[in-house]
């Protein structure tokens, strides 16, 4: 048995455990979260633009695929984006449960989501959604760096590194990213705020939707995701 786009093997996955997945337009917040609270709550951090860059660093077909639509800040289509998320799931660490970041950006991808987690007897169990305005997005965006090795986030004012240019958690060097540009931020934002609007009312209508005000400090940040997930994923077994 196969899924929905072939391929990928379902039916023998074992079950899925916890699933949250944090919302939030580009620069809200998502990856530097993530990064803090898969380690606090033993989630497997699952960023599909991670992911992507990885894809396009090894020059993999995947991310010759995706690496003009990220160039032009736009989304990679859903047939491989999907299929590299399934795959990504299929990874034993995904098995006790996973923190998604950057995934579903639409309602096609968030309905596909939905079905794959069900097969394994899973759901979403809570979308927190970041919410930042958009003025504070281009100037976040504009002034992040980030790590070589694994992508940590980092930003020239809000959150510096210890060491000038060398990631405080695995030590590699910091860039910036060239969709961080300027012209590109305005395309992304301009691309991709519509589609997110849609994928929050879709985890708003499921009951599953909790905002979170991220315009305040990473810490205070964090400090309200948690008080609205472990409730919510601490009723599950
Ligand atoms: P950001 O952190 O700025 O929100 P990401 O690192 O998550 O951006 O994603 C970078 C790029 O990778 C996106 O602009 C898009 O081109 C592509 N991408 C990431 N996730 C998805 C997705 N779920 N669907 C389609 N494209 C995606
Ligand atoms: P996303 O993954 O949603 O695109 P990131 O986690 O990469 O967002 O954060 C975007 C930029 O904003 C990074 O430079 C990061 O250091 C910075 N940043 C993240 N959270 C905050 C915050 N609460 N206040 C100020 N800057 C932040």
């Amino acid at each position: 048995m196969t899924s929905a786009i072939g391929r990928v093997p379902i039916g023998r996955n074992p079950p899925i455990g916890r699933v949250v997945v944090l919302l939030g337009a580009p620069g809200a917040g998502k990856g530097t979260q993530a990064q803090i609270l898969s380690e606090r709550l033993g989630l497997a951090h699952v960023a599909t633009g991670d992911l992507f860059r990885a894809a396009v660093r090894d020059e993999t077909p995947l991310g010759l695929a995706a690496k003009g639509y990220m160039d032009r800040g736009e989304l990679v289509p859903d047939g491989v984006t999907i299929e590299m998320l399934l795959e990504r799931l299929a990874k034993p660490d995904a098995q006790a449960g996973i923190l998604l970041d950057g995934f579903p950006r639409n309602t096609a991808q968030a309905e596909v989501l939905d079905k794959a987690l069900a097969e394994k007897g899973g759901q979403v169990d809570l979308a927190p959604y970041i919410e930042v305005p958009e003025a504070d997005l281009v100037a976040r965006l504009g002034g992040r760096w980030i790590c070589r090795a694994q992508g940590h986030p980092y930003h020239e004012l809000n959150k510096q590194p210890a060491q000038s240019g060398v990631c405080d958690v695995d030590g590699s060097d910091l860039y910036q990213r060239t969709d961080d540009q300027p012209a590109t931020v305005q395309a992304r934002l301009r691309q991709q705020l519509g589609a997110l609007d849609l994928v929050v009312d879709y985890y708003r209508k499921r009951a599953v939707l909790t905002v979170v005000d991220g315009r305040k400090d990473i810490g205070q940040v964090t400090v309200d995701l948690l008080a609205a997930i472990v409730p919510a994923i601490g009723s599950r077994g």
